[in-house]
């Protein structure tokens, strides 16, 4: 059997992330250049840390971290399903 399931999860994961990379969550302040992008203001080169963009990319900086974080999320959603089927009945 093809493993329909694990491929649709490895998807579900991928676009995820890119949704979560395009969208900007988790990014925080670069403290290697206080957010400017750069190491100083005229003729540095580009923020090794962050590219040049000035943000670094918080608890998403591999995809181990992106896995808690959906873990943690699908957790969350599953309590607020909980919590509402139990006022419904
Ligand atoms: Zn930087």
């Amino acid at each position: 059997m093809l493993p329909y399931g694990e491929t649709w999860h490895e998807r579900k994961l991928q676009r995820s992330i890119d949704y979560w990379r395009s969208h900007g969550i988790g990014l925080n302040t670069c403290t290697a250049c206080s957010g400017s992008g750069r190491y100083d203001r005229h003729g540095s080169p580009a923020c090794g840390a962050c590219d040049g963009t000035g943000k670094t990319r918080g608890n998403l900086r591999s995809v181990e971290d992106a896995v808690v974080c959906i873990a943690t999320l699908q957790q969350m959603r599953s309590q607020r399903r909980e919590a509402v089927s139990c006022r419904k009945s």
